[in-house]
Protein backbone atom coordinates (compact mmCIF):
# COMPACT_ATOMS: atom_id res chain seq x y z
CA UNK A 1 0.00 0.00 0.00
CA UNK A 2 2.48 2.69 1.05
CA UNK A 3 4.78 1.67 -1.48
CA UNK A 4 2.01 2.38 -4.24
CA UNK A 5 1.15 5.24 -2.51
CA UNK A 6 4.25 6.44 -2.51
CA UNK A 7 5.13 5.63 -5.94
CA UNK A 8 1.84 7.54 -6.96
CA UNK A 9 2.81 10.66 -5.01
CA UNK A 10 6.55 10.35 -6.85
CA UNK A 11 4.63 10.41 -9.92
CA UNK A 12 2.22 13.11 -9.32
CA UNK A 13 5.48 15.38 -8.19
CA UNK A 14 7.68 14.69 -10.91
CA UNK A 15 4.92 15.16 -13.75
CA UNK A 16 4.03 18.38 -11.95
CA UNK A 17 7.19 19.61 -12.12
CA UNK A 18 7.88 18.46 -15.81
CA UNK A 19 5.67 20.10 -16.50
CA UNK A 20 6.09 23.28 -14.62
CA UNK A 21 10.04 22.93 -15.69
CA UNK A 22 9.28 21.92 -19.24
CA UNK A 23 6.74 24.13 -20.67
CA UNK A 24 9.03 27.09 -19.84
CA UNK A 25 12.75 25.93 -20.54
CA UNK A 26 15.25 27.36 -21.70
CA UNK A 27 15.59 25.55 -24.89
CA UNK A 28 12.67 26.62 -25.86
CA UNK A 29 13.44 30.13 -25.42
CA UNK A 30 16.41 29.73 -27.22
CA UNK A 31 14.44 28.05 -30.09
CA UNK A 32 11.67 30.68 -30.56
CA UNK A 33 14.18 33.83 -29.61
CA UNK A 34 16.56 32.88 -32.38
CA UNK A 35 13.63 32.43 -35.12
CA UNK A 36 12.36 35.86 -34.57
CA UNK A 37 15.61 37.75 -34.12
CA UNK A 38 17.44 35.51 -37.49
CA UNK A 39 18.32 37.46 -40.65
CA UNK A 40 15.64 35.80 -42.52
CA UNK A 41 13.20 38.10 -40.73
CA UNK A 42 15.15 40.97 -41.96
CA UNK A 43 14.72 43.20 -38.76
CA UNK A 44 11.02 43.03 -39.01
CA UNK A 45 10.33 46.03 -40.02
CA UNK A 46 6.61 47.31 -40.49
CA UNK A 47 5.10 47.34 -43.79
CA UNK A 48 8.40 44.82 -45.16
CA UNK A 49 7.92 41.24 -46.16
CA UNK A 50 10.38 40.22 -42.91
CA UNK A 51 7.12 40.95 -40.82
CA UNK A 52 5.00 38.97 -42.82
CA UNK A 53 7.36 36.13 -41.97
CA UNK A 54 7.51 36.79 -38.13
CA UNK A 55 3.94 37.36 -38.12
CA UNK A 56 3.56 33.74 -39.65
CA UNK A 57 5.62 32.12 -37.16
CA UNK A 58 3.99 33.80 -34.37
CA UNK A 59 0.55 32.16 -35.51
CA UNK A 60 1.76 28.54 -35.94
CA UNK A 61 3.30 29.28 -32.26
CA UNK A 62 -0.10 30.42 -31.02
CA UNK A 63 -1.51 27.29 -32.93
CA UNK A 64 0.59 24.94 -31.57
CA UNK A 65 0.17 26.08 -28.12
CA UNK A 66 -3.68 25.52 -28.22
CA UNK A 67 -4.86 28.68 -28.27
CA UNK A 68 -7.61 30.60 -29.83
CA UNK A 69 -8.36 33.17 -31.88
CA UNK A 70 -9.50 36.59 -30.35
CA UNK A 71 -13.31 36.91 -29.99
CA UNK A 72 -15.28 36.57 -33.32
CA UNK A 73 -12.23 36.49 -34.99
CA UNK A 74 -10.94 33.59 -37.74
CA UNK A 75 -7.79 33.27 -37.12
CA UNK A 76 -4.56 34.64 -34.67
CA UNK A 77 -3.99 37.57 -37.31
CA UNK A 78 -5.69 41.05 -36.67
CA UNK A 79 -5.62 42.97 -39.59
CA UNK A 80 -6.17 46.63 -40.15
CA UNK A 81 -4.78 49.68 -41.82
CA UNK A 82 -2.74 52.93 -42.36
CA UNK A 83 -2.57 55.34 -44.85
CA UNK A 84 -0.12 57.68 -46.26
CA UNK A 85 -1.89 60.43 -47.20
CA UNK A 86 -0.42 63.24 -49.67
CA UNK A 87 -2.70 66.51 -49.57
CA UNK A 88 -3.79 67.60 -52.91
CA UNK A 89 -6.38 70.73 -51.75
CA UNK A 90 -7.78 72.18 -48.93
CA UNK A 91 -10.73 74.63 -49.33
CA UNK A 92 -12.41 75.92 -46.09
CA UNK A 93 -15.12 78.65 -45.72
CA UNK A 94 -16.64 79.12 -41.72
CA UNK A 95 -19.19 81.85 -41.38
CA UNK A 96 -18.60 82.74 -44.58
CA UNK A 97 -15.01 83.62 -43.87
CA UNK A 98 -12.34 82.02 -46.48
CA UNK A 99 -9.21 80.63 -44.32
CA UNK A 100 -5.99 80.60 -45.14
CA UNK A 101 -4.68 77.39 -46.05
CA UNK A 102 -1.51 77.81 -43.28
CA UNK A 103 -4.10 77.90 -40.65
CA UNK A 104 -5.61 74.61 -41.43
CA UNK A 105 -4.82 71.04 -40.23
CA UNK A 106 -6.80 68.12 -42.00
CA UNK A 107 -6.69 64.44 -39.73
CA UNK A 108 -8.82 62.28 -42.05
CA UNK A 109 -7.77 58.96 -44.00
CA UNK A 110 -10.77 60.06 -47.03
CA UNK A 111 -9.94 60.71 -50.52
CA UNK A 112 -12.33 63.56 -50.14
CA UNK A 113 -14.27 65.14 -47.78
CA UNK A 114 -17.26 67.43 -48.28
CA UNK A 115 -18.61 69.02 -45.62
CA UNK A 116 -21.64 71.60 -46.69
CA UNK A 117 -24.67 71.32 -44.50
CA UNK A 118 -25.33 73.04 -40.54
CA UNK A 119 -25.67 71.07 -37.99
CA UNK A 120 -23.56 67.99 -39.63
CA UNK A 121 -20.40 69.09 -37.59
CA UNK A 122 -18.99 69.51 -34.44
CA UNK A 123 -17.41 71.96 -32.68
CA UNK A 124 -13.98 71.60 -30.23
CA UNK A 125 -11.52 73.50 -28.71
CA UNK A 126 -8.05 73.39 -27.87
CA UNK A 127 -7.87 76.40 -25.12
CA UNK A 128 -4.94 78.89 -24.36
CA UNK A 129 -4.05 75.99 -21.18
CA UNK A 130 -4.57 73.12 -22.87
CA UNK A 131 -1.59 70.31 -23.17
CA UNK A 132 -1.89 70.81 -26.90
CA UNK A 133 -1.04 66.86 -27.66
CA UNK A 134 -3.34 65.23 -24.73
CA UNK A 135 -5.90 67.15 -26.07
CA UNK A 136 -5.69 66.73 -30.04
CA UNK A 137 -5.09 62.69 -28.74
CA UNK A 138 -8.30 63.15 -26.61
CA UNK A 139 -9.78 64.41 -29.95
CA UNK A 140 -9.00 61.89 -31.64
CA UNK A 141 -10.90 59.34 -29.85
CA UNK A 142 -14.28 60.58 -31.27
CA UNK A 143 -16.24 59.98 -34.00
CA UNK A 144 -17.66 61.55 -36.69
CA UNK A 145 -16.60 65.34 -38.19
CA UNK A 146 -15.58 67.77 -36.11
CA UNK A 147 -14.05 71.21 -36.55
CA UNK A 148 -11.30 72.13 -33.55
CA UNK A 149 -11.03 75.90 -33.03
CA UNK A 150 -7.12 75.89 -31.58
CA UNK A 151 -6.75 79.29 -30.02
CA UNK A 152 -4.31 81.45 -31.01
CA UNK A 153 -2.09 80.85 -27.85
CA UNK A 154 -0.95 77.98 -29.32
CA UNK A 155 -0.03 78.92 -32.79
CA UNK A 156 3.30 77.54 -32.22
CA UNK A 157 2.63 73.72 -31.30
CA UNK A 158 -0.22 74.41 -34.09
CA UNK A 159 2.75 75.16 -36.63
CA UNK A 160 5.31 72.03 -34.93
CA UNK A 161 2.34 69.90 -35.47
CA UNK A 162 1.80 70.83 -39.23
CA UNK A 163 5.12 70.44 -39.69
CA UNK A 164 5.60 67.22 -38.18
CA UNK A 165 2.01 65.98 -40.28
CA UNK A 166 3.94 66.57 -43.60
CA UNK A 167 7.07 64.75 -42.64
CA UNK A 168 5.39 61.89 -40.89
CA UNK A 169 1.92 61.24 -43.36
CA UNK A 170 0.68 57.92 -41.79
CA UNK A 171 -2.99 58.55 -40.66
CA UNK A 172 -4.89 55.58 -38.94
CA UNK A 173 -8.44 55.33 -39.35
CA UNK A 174 -10.19 57.73 -37.11
CA UNK A 175 -12.68 60.80 -36.73
CA UNK A 176 -11.82 63.84 -38.95
CA UNK A 177 -10.74 66.47 -37.58
CA UNK A 178 -9.56 69.52 -39.06
CA UNK A 179 -8.17 72.07 -36.50
CA UNK A 180 -8.23 75.46 -37.65
CA UNK A 181 -6.32 78.68 -35.95
CA UNK A 182 -9.01 80.29 -34.23
CA UNK A 183 -8.60 84.53 -35.35
CA UNK A 184 -10.28 87.11 -32.53
CA UNK A 185 -12.73 87.85 -34.80
CA UNK A 186 -14.37 84.63 -34.95
CA UNK A 187 -17.35 83.54 -33.44
CA UNK A 188 -19.31 79.88 -33.00
CA UNK A 189 -19.64 78.51 -35.95
CA UNK A 190 -23.02 78.93 -37.97
CA UNK A 191 -22.00 77.67 -41.06
CA UNK A 192 -19.11 75.53 -42.89
CA UNK A 193 -17.88 75.30 -46.34
CA UNK A 194 -15.37 72.61 -46.61
CA UNK A 195 -13.89 70.46 -49.94
CA UNK A 196 -10.99 68.20 -48.99
CA UNK A 197 -9.06 66.24 -51.76
CA UNK A 198 -5.62 63.66 -50.50
CA UNK A 199 -4.29 61.26 -52.15
CA UNK A 200 -4.67 57.87 -49.76
CA UNK A 201 -2.25 54.81 -50.06
CA UNK A 202 -3.77 51.87 -47.71
CA UNK A 203 -1.33 50.21 -45.97
CA UNK A 204 -1.65 46.82 -44.58
CA UNK A 205 -1.17 46.03 -40.92
CA UNK A 206 -1.01 43.03 -38.62
CA UNK A 207 -1.17 42.03 -34.67
CA UNK A 208 -1.11 38.63 -33.73
CA UNK A 209 -3.48 37.62 -31.19
CA UNK A 210 -4.77 34.56 -29.36
CA UNK A 211 -6.57 33.51 -26.02
CA UNK A 212 -7.31 31.21 -23.32
CA UNK A 213 -10.83 31.49 -22.48
CA UNK A 214 -11.37 32.12 -18.81
CA UNK A 215 -13.02 29.22 -16.76
CA UNK A 216 -15.35 31.22 -14.13
CA UNK A 217 -14.67 34.65 -15.47
CA UNK A 218 -14.37 34.64 -18.53
CA UNK A 219 -15.08 38.53 -19.23
CA UNK A 220 -12.18 39.65 -17.27
CA UNK A 221 -9.16 39.76 -19.04
CA UNK A 222 -5.53 39.73 -18.56
CA UNK A 223 -3.23 40.74 -21.14
CA UNK A 224 0.17 39.43 -21.70
CA UNK A 225 2.02 41.33 -24.58
CA UNK A 226 5.05 42.75 -26.92
CA UNK A 227 6.00 44.06 -30.05
CA UNK A 228 7.22 42.03 -32.08
CA UNK A 229 7.96 44.82 -35.06
CA UNK A 230 11.70 46.26 -35.25
CA UNK A 231 13.67 48.53 -37.42
CA UNK A 232 14.48 46.53 -40.77
CA UNK A 233 17.09 47.43 -42.30
CA UNK A 234 19.80 50.30 -41.37
CA UNK A 235 23.27 51.91 -41.95
CA UNK A 236 25.33 48.68 -42.04
CA UNK A 237 28.15 48.71 -39.54
CA UNK A 238 30.75 46.31 -40.27
CA UNK A 239 29.24 45.12 -43.30
CA UNK A 240 25.66 43.85 -40.66
CA UNK A 241 22.82 45.88 -41.91
CA UNK A 242 20.14 43.86 -40.33
CA UNK A 243 18.58 45.64 -37.18
CA UNK A 244 17.52 42.13 -35.48
CA UNK A 245 16.29 43.38 -32.15
CA UNK A 246 17.11 39.97 -30.55
CA UNK A 247 16.27 42.01 -27.19
CA UNK A 248 14.25 44.50 -28.42
CA UNK A 249 11.74 43.18 -28.67
CA UNK A 250 12.01 39.40 -29.35
CA UNK A 251 12.75 38.84 -25.94
CA UNK A 252 9.28 40.17 -25.07
CA UNK A 253 7.70 38.44 -28.03
CA UNK A 254 9.09 35.07 -26.98
CA UNK A 255 7.92 35.74 -23.49
CA UNK A 256 4.08 36.09 -24.81
CA UNK A 257 4.63 32.63 -27.07
CA UNK A 258 6.03 30.95 -23.84
CA UNK A 259 3.75 31.75 -21.61
CA UNK A 260 0.86 30.91 -23.91
CA UNK A 261 2.44 27.71 -24.22
CA UNK A 262 2.72 27.76 -20.39
CA UNK A 263 -0.93 28.91 -19.19
CA UNK A 264 -2.90 26.67 -21.78
CA UNK A 265 -1.80 23.35 -18.87
CA UNK A 266 -3.26 26.15 -15.71
CA UNK A 267 -6.85 26.39 -16.43
CA UNK A 268 -7.16 30.57 -15.79
CA UNK A 269 -10.29 31.53 -14.16
CA UNK A 270 -9.71 34.81 -16.04
CA UNK A 271 -9.86 35.50 -19.80
CA UNK A 272 -5.90 35.53 -21.27
CA UNK A 273 -4.52 37.71 -23.99
CA UNK A 274 -1.92 37.08 -25.67
CA UNK A 275 -0.97 39.44 -27.66
CA UNK A 276 2.16 40.31 -30.14
CA UNK A 277 2.08 44.04 -31.31
CA UNK A 278 3.11 45.52 -34.52
CA UNK A 279 4.50 49.00 -35.33
CA UNK A 280 5.50 49.85 -31.92
CA UNK A 281 8.80 51.35 -33.32
CA UNK A 282 6.61 53.95 -35.50
CA UNK A 283 4.76 55.06 -32.95
CA UNK A 284 2.53 52.06 -31.46
CA UNK A 285 0.20 51.78 -34.02
CA UNK A 286 -0.32 48.45 -33.25
CA UNK A 287 -1.05 48.66 -29.36
CA UNK A 288 -3.50 51.57 -30.37
CA UNK A 289 -5.25 49.38 -32.64
CA UNK A 290 -5.81 46.74 -30.34
CA UNK A 291 -6.90 48.99 -27.53
CA UNK A 292 -9.86 50.07 -29.59
CA UNK A 293 -11.29 46.30 -30.25
CA UNK A 294 -12.10 45.42 -26.75
CA UNK A 295 -13.40 47.23 -23.19
CA UNK A 296 -11.22 48.38 -21.31
CA UNK A 297 -13.28 48.11 -18.70
CA UNK A 298 -13.00 44.58 -18.61
CA UNK A 299 -9.15 44.58 -18.93
CA UNK A 300 -8.33 43.76 -15.21
CA UNK A 301 -4.37 43.90 -16.01
CA UNK A 302 -1.95 44.08 -18.51
CA UNK A 303 1.67 42.57 -18.65
CA UNK A 304 3.67 44.31 -21.38
CA UNK A 305 7.29 42.63 -21.91
CA UNK A 306 9.69 44.64 -23.63
CA UNK A 307 13.74 44.02 -23.46
CA UNK A 308 14.19 41.12 -20.84
CA UNK A 309 17.54 40.08 -22.70
CA UNK A 310 20.14 41.33 -20.50
CA UNK A 311 20.37 41.10 -16.69
CA UNK A 312 18.85 43.92 -15.16
CA UNK A 313 20.50 47.10 -13.11
CA UNK A 314 19.89 45.00 -9.72
CA UNK A 315 21.91 41.58 -11.13
CA UNK A 316 20.33 38.37 -11.75
CA UNK A 317 17.05 37.44 -11.21
CA UNK A 318 15.90 40.96 -10.90
CA UNK A 319 13.11 43.02 -13.26
CA UNK A 320 11.72 45.89 -13.29
CA UNK A 321 8.19 47.02 -13.21
CA UNK A 322 7.47 51.10 -14.87
CA UNK A 323 4.92 52.70 -13.82
CA UNK A 324 4.89 51.43 -10.31
CA UNK A 325 3.27 53.69 -8.17
CA UNK A 326 0.48 54.04 -10.27
CA UNK A 327 -1.27 50.62 -8.75
CA UNK A 328 -0.78 47.72 -6.82
CA UNK A 329 0.07 45.76 -9.98
CA UNK A 330 3.86 45.36 -8.87
CA UNK A 331 3.07 45.02 -5.06
CA UNK A 332 0.83 41.80 -6.47
CA UNK A 333 3.55 40.66 -8.12
CA UNK A 334 5.49 40.78 -5.91
CA UNK A 335 3.42 39.26 -2.95
CA UNK A 336 3.06 36.38 -5.52
CA UNK A 337 7.29 36.05 -6.02
CA UNK A 338 7.58 36.05 -2.29
CA UNK A 339 8.95 32.31 -1.80
CA UNK A 340 10.77 32.69 -5.21
CA UNK A 341 14.50 34.26 -5.81
CA UNK A 342 13.35 36.32 -8.35
CA UNK A 343 12.79 40.36 -7.34
CA UNK A 344 10.51 42.74 -9.12
CA UNK A 345 11.66 46.07 -8.77
CA UNK A 346 10.48 49.74 -9.21
CA UNK A 347 11.87 51.14 -12.95
CA UNK A 348 14.95 52.76 -11.69
CA UNK A 349 14.98 55.31 -14.84
CA UNK A 350 11.94 57.55 -14.09
CA UNK A 351 13.65 60.23 -15.85
CA UNK A 352 13.42 58.13 -19.23
CA UNK A 353 9.63 58.02 -18.87
CA UNK A 354 9.46 54.37 -20.12
CA UNK A 355 5.97 53.99 -18.87
CA UNK A 356 4.35 56.30 -21.91
CA UNK A 357 7.36 54.83 -24.17
CA UNK A 358 6.17 51.48 -24.56
CA UNK A 359 2.70 49.72 -25.42
CA UNK A 360 1.30 49.54 -22.24
CA UNK A 361 0.28 53.22 -22.36
CA UNK A 362 -3.10 53.21 -24.19
CA UNK A 363 -4.28 51.16 -22.10
CA UNK A 364 -3.05 53.06 -19.40
CA UNK A 365 -4.44 56.21 -20.24
CA UNK A 366 -7.53 54.58 -20.34
CA UNK A 367 -7.24 53.28 -16.72
CA UNK A 368 -6.24 49.62 -17.09
CA UNK A 369 -3.53 48.73 -14.71
CA UNK A 370 -1.25 47.88 -17.71
CA UNK A 371 2.90 47.99 -16.46
CA UNK A 372 5.79 47.25 -18.32
CA UNK A 373 8.24 44.46 -17.28
CA UNK A 374 11.50 45.20 -18.67
CA UNK A 375 15.56 44.06 -17.53
CA UNK A 376 17.23 46.56 -19.86
CA UNK A 377 19.55 49.20 -18.36
CA UNK A 378 18.36 51.80 -21.07
CA UNK A 379 21.02 54.65 -19.82
CA UNK A 380 24.12 52.44 -20.16
CA UNK A 381 22.39 49.74 -23.20
CA UNK A 382 24.93 50.17 -26.26
CA UNK A 383 23.49 47.47 -28.52
CA UNK A 384 19.86 49.41 -28.35
CA UNK A 385 18.21 50.21 -31.79
CA UNK A 386 21.73 48.90 -33.31
CA UNK A 387 22.28 45.86 -35.89
CA UNK A 388 24.41 44.67 -32.77
CA UNK A 389 21.03 43.37 -30.98
CA UNK A 390 21.85 40.04 -31.25
CA UNK A 391 21.23 36.77 -29.92
CA UNK A 392 24.57 36.25 -29.00
CA UNK A 393 24.82 39.18 -26.69
CA UNK A 394 21.67 38.00 -24.43
CA UNK A 395 21.43 35.64 -21.55
CA UNK A 396 18.95 33.03 -21.97
CA UNK A 397 19.32 31.61 -19.12
CA UNK A 398 17.97 35.05 -17.54
CA UNK A 399 15.40 35.22 -20.09
CA UNK A 400 13.86 32.02 -18.90
CA UNK A 401 14.23 32.77 -15.04
CA UNK A 402 12.59 36.55 -16.03
CA UNK A 403 9.50 34.69 -17.99
CA UNK A 404 9.06 31.89 -15.36
CA UNK A 405 8.65 34.70 -12.51
CA UNK A 406 6.68 36.56 -14.77
CA UNK A 407 4.43 33.57 -14.70
CA UNK A 408 4.49 33.20 -10.94
CA UNK A 409 4.21 36.62 -10.51
CA UNK A 410 0.54 36.40 -11.98
CA UNK A 411 -0.86 33.97 -10.60
CA UNK A 412 -3.26 35.35 -8.18
CA UNK A 413 -4.61 38.12 -11.20
CA UNK A 414 -4.99 34.89 -13.31
CA UNK A 415 -6.56 32.74 -10.97
CA UNK A 416 -9.16 35.64 -10.20
CA UNK A 417 -8.04 36.18 -6.74
CA UNK A 418 -6.41 39.74 -6.76
CA UNK A 419 -7.24 42.54 -8.63
CA UNK A 420 -5.18 45.23 -9.52
CA UNK A 421 -6.04 49.37 -9.05
CA UNK A 422 -7.24 50.96 -11.69
CA UNK A 423 -4.54 54.07 -13.26
CA UNK A 424 -5.44 57.05 -12.13
CA UNK A 425 -3.98 59.16 -14.93
CA UNK A 426 -3.71 62.88 -13.24
CA UNK A 427 -1.47 61.24 -10.12
CA UNK A 428 2.32 62.97 -9.80
CA UNK A 429 4.69 60.79 -12.29
CA UNK A 430 7.01 59.53 -10.75
CA UNK A 431 9.06 59.89 -7.33
CA UNK A 432 10.47 56.57 -7.12
CA UNK A 433 14.31 56.79 -6.62
CA UNK A 434 16.39 53.74 -8.05
ZN1 LIG B 1 10.93 47.96 -27.91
Amino acid sequence: MIRIWLTGFVLLAFSTVARSQDSISSGEVERIITTLASDEMQGRKTFSPGIDKAASFIEQEFEKAGLQPWQGAKGFRQNFYMYRIKPVSVDLTINNEKRIPDDVIVQSSAGQLTWNQEGQVAEQHVKAGDNFYERIRELRQQKGNTIVWVDAAQAEAFRQYRQYLQNSNLMADSANLVLVLQQPTDTAIRSVNLEVRQQVTPLPLFNVVGMIPGSSKPDEYVIFSAHYDHLGIIAPVEQDSIANGADDDASGTTAVIALAYYFRHHSPARTLVFAAFTGEEMGSYGARYFSRQLDPAKVVAMFNIEMIGKEAKFGKNTAFITGFERSDFGPILQRNLEHSVFRFHPDPYPEQNLFFRSDNATLARLGVPAHTISTDQIDKDTLYHTVNDEVESLDIENITNTIKAIAQSAVSIVNGTDTPTRIEMDKPKSTVKP
